[in-house]
């Protein structure tokens, strides 16, 4: 019997290797027809044959379909009518945009065969940089429009040569459709350039930048979806330097190292780790420096890891080929509050003051996207940052969404995310959204991630916070399109999210963090929530002892205040304290003065029960950190430094009815100095907290009879707090959760605010 059937399959089904699968299928089974990728991202097939062929094609699409590919759904239509085709044909692209919630892939690292042929003296493809397949090879950070063809993306500058387009043709070849193809004669080319863009005359310009690096110059090298800063990791000077110009005083440099054996000489690696590492999103994972680190503490000062990558491109490796170096460092190029670099013109005009040279190509880069960020907890993956290799594929949820929405997210490292059915598309790094720069930046890739889902919000959701520039722009967004807007306080968004990440009807979280604006305008940052998937309320039971924030921002920069507020309170005199320690306040006595006599009359001060905080003040009081240059500073210079110590003093958590005392803590720390040892002062420090907090998110959890417990927020990425955490939760038999696929920080707030609006009902 006859069959003529039309598919059409949604998921990650264009730029990896689709179409040349199912034409080598469709052929395989004797059938006639022809398959298209059209402009939502999906694929429509249509096959004439006999129904046991047919039966067999289905079999096979599902079980032997391309390792990225992603196929979400297939529709199924049976035609009438006679065969129509003599034999099967990969058609040019539909423009055709009905369905929604298909998307292309993320960025995809350097393939194995590839990686054999750039070394192979035959291959035509030999020491080219830009190798890639249908396996391999950017993707996210070319596409300019959908669908995913050469010329809608920024190769379409490079016309195919004969070798290539005889490749991209035959469909025996692994490069049979592979829009990113291309080689040293029709492909993008590398050069170098000075820092103020005079080309250097090189035969061989990645092996030179890669010699420029080894004799201490900073280089600007130009990646998949951004440019990285790069420079040696065992040389001082040039790190001293990039430390200066890079206004990044301690903030820990990413590195690359050339393999894994390599990063085994500094660096502790367990399995998942490796697994990590190795994978084709090729993150950066922060590994616990070993005991024979070797590499210039410049890199990662005072913390007990460091971020690592291995190459994901033809150039990176290329980099490594003639010089000593086991390691670069290699970190997004991005001015301070700014978006990463991402345009040649650009580069130069804002990078050419910090490097000595740039290494460019003439791809042009259509996306930004920066590096992810991930660490491990025992065999668990943390997200500290989804971004490439990730971006935009999107996160399989249990439940359906009631609609289509948007989270525009906070403030800080923030991403938006567009929910669709049970799929939720996070976007790419965006970072602080405080100024022009990012605020563009942030509206391309929102815009952006509407285009390539085909998808249609129809509500806007954002943070609390009246003046964050991303609750702005959901005002804007919703007015402009008639849409209702839904304001999310912000640990509402880190409780739904990751009660949502789990398919879980209600949840009782810790969620800790910074700084999150509160229902009632307070600053909060160490609560325990209760919410439920079907609404837009939630109950906040308890939280941390309100503390004062002596100076307002001043105090998060200079935790010496919060510790003197915190300390005061606790009924310790901290006078001369202070005093002894003014040298690390801007100002010296003068300000500790000042903080003295603010303390006296309490006038002004605003209160916080931010988790951070206390941490940031115990870090202050036991001389771990000073001062914050970087976001999440002192806490992840405590957590370091607890990481060698143990639970001494063994803390009884002091609870009221709805809140966890932290005067207590910081008065006892703060008597023990010099009886015991800094490490052991830490990590009791992190066993009180994660004590007290598990023990009332229990006691909440057993009044609202609700059996799960999460632990949510920026501290989440702690990896004391939480395992202490998960050890009294579990201990009761109460099931305890804690992000895997959705960033715990403030990455994940996105995509919170989007789950309440998609799953409340209103
Ligand atoms: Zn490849
Ligand atoms: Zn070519
Ligand atoms: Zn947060």
């Amino acid at each position: 019997m006859q069959l003529r059937v039309k598919l059409s399959i949604t998921g990650i089904v264009q730029g990896v290797g689709f179409r040349p699968f199912i034409y080598r299928l469709a052929v395989q089974k004797g059938l006639s027809g022809y398959v298209r990728n059209r402009g939502d991202a999906g694929v429509e097939v249509l096959l004439e044959g006999d129904v046991k062929s047919v039966e067999s094609f289905m079999l096979d699409l599902i079980q032997k379909k391309p390792p990225l590919a992603q196929i979400d759904h297939i529709t199924r239509a049976e035609l009438s009518g006679e065969n129509q085709y003599a034999n099967f044909t990969i058609y040019k692209s539909s423009e055709e945009t009905e369905i929604s919630g298909s998307v292309i892939p993320p960025d995809i690292a350097i393939c194995d065969p590839c990686l054999r042929e750039l070394r192979d003296p035959k291959d035509p493809r030999f020491e080219y940089f830009f190798i890639t397949c249908t396996d391999c090879g950017p993707r996210f950070t070319i596409i300019e429009r959908l669908p995913y063809d050469r010329e809608n993306t920024t190769m379409s500058e490079f016309p195919l040569c004969g070798f290539c387009q005889k490749e991209y043709e035959d469909p025996a070849n692994r490069r049979f459709h592979a829009q990113t193809v291309a080689c040293p004669t029709c492909g993008p080319k590398a050069y170098l350039t000075t820092n103020g863009g005079e080309p250097v005359q090189a035969k061989d310009p990645i092996r030179e930048a890669g010699r420029l690096l080894y004799e201490g110059n900073i280089l600007a090298v130009k990646g998949y979806g951004g440019f990285h800063i790069a420079s040696s990791t065992t040389e001082e000077k040039p790190l001293l330097r990039l430390r200066t110009t890079k206004h990044r005083r301690e903030k820990p440099f990413a590195i690359m190292v050339r393999g894994l054996d390599a990063a085994e000489s500094f660096a502790e690696i367990g399995l998942k780790e490796q697994q990590l590492l190795t994978s084709p999103q090729r993150p950066i994972v922060l590994l616990k420096k070993s005991s024979s680190y070797n590499l210039s503490p410049l890199v990662a000062p005072n913390l007990h890891n460091i971020g690592v990558m291995l190459p994901y491109t033809g150039l990176h490796y290329m980099l490594f080929d003639r010089v000593p170096d086991v390691a670069f460092v290699m970190t997004s190029a991005n001015p301070p509050n700014q978006p990463i670099v991402k345009d040649n013109e650009e580069a130069l005009k804002i990078l050419g003051g910090t490097v000595d040279y740039f290494l460019f190509h003439n791809r042009k880069i259509a996306h930004r996207c920066d590096d992810s960020v991930m660490r491990v907890h025992g065999d668990r993956q943390v997200f500290l940052r989804r971004s490439r290799g990730y971006a935009p594929a999107p996160i399989r949820l249990k439940q359906k969404s009631q609609r289509c929405t948007v989270g525009l997210g906070g403030e800080l490292n923030n991403t938006s995310c567009v929910l669709l059915d049970d799929k939720a598309f996070i976007s790419q790094h965006i970072g602080d959204v405080e100024n022009v720069e990012t605020r563009s930046f942030m509206q391309q890739a929102t815009a952006h991630l509407h285009r390539l889902t085909n998808c249609h919000a129809q509500m806007v959701a954002c943070d609390l916070h009246p003046k964050f520039t991303t609750s702005l722009l959901a005002k804007e967004m919703a007015e402009a399109d008639g849409l209702p807007l839904v304001q999310v306080q912000h640990h509402h968004a880190h409780a739904a999210a990751l009660m949502v990440e789990h398919g879980l009807d209600e949840i009782v979280a810790v969620t800790c963090d910074g700084y999150g604006y509160g229902s009632d305008g307070e600053a909060w940052g160490g609560e325990i929530l209760f919410c439920t998937s079907d609404s837009a309320q939630f109950l906040r039971l308890a939280h941390l002892e309100a503390q004062p924030l002596l100076g307002g921002d001043l105090a998060s920069r200079y935790p010496i205040r919060l510790a003197a507020g915190m300390l005061q309170k606790a009924g310790v005199n901290v006078g001369r304290w202070l005093m002894q320690n003014s040298s690390h306040l801007p100002h010296g006595e003068l300000e500790a003065n000042l903080i003295l006599n603010q303390l006296e009359n309490g006038k002004g001060t605003v209160h916080t029960t931010s988790c951070g905080r206390v941490l940031d003040a115990v870090a202050a009081v036991l001389g771990v950190c000073f001062e914050r240059t970087y976001e999440g500073e002192s806490a992840m210079k405590l957590e370091s430094t607890a990481l060698s110590g143990k639970n001494a003093l063994n803390l009884k958590p002091v609870l009221h009815s709805d809140t966890l005392e932290t005067s207590a803590l910081l008065r006892t720390i703060f008597g023990s100095i010099g009886k015991v040892p800094t490490e052991d002062l830490a990590y009791s420090a992190h066993a009180y907290l994660a004590r007290g907090l598990a023990e009332l998110a229990m006691q909440k959890a057993q009044e609202q009879g609700v059996k799960n417990i999460g632990f949510t927020g920026g501290a989440a990425c702690n990896q004391i707090l939480a395992a202490l955490m998960r050890k009294y939760i579990e201990a009761t038999g109460l099931r305890f959760f804690v992000h895997e696929a959705v960033p715990a920080g403030d990455g994940g707030v996105s995509f919170g605010q989007a789950v309440v609006a998609g799953f409340s009902d209103f």
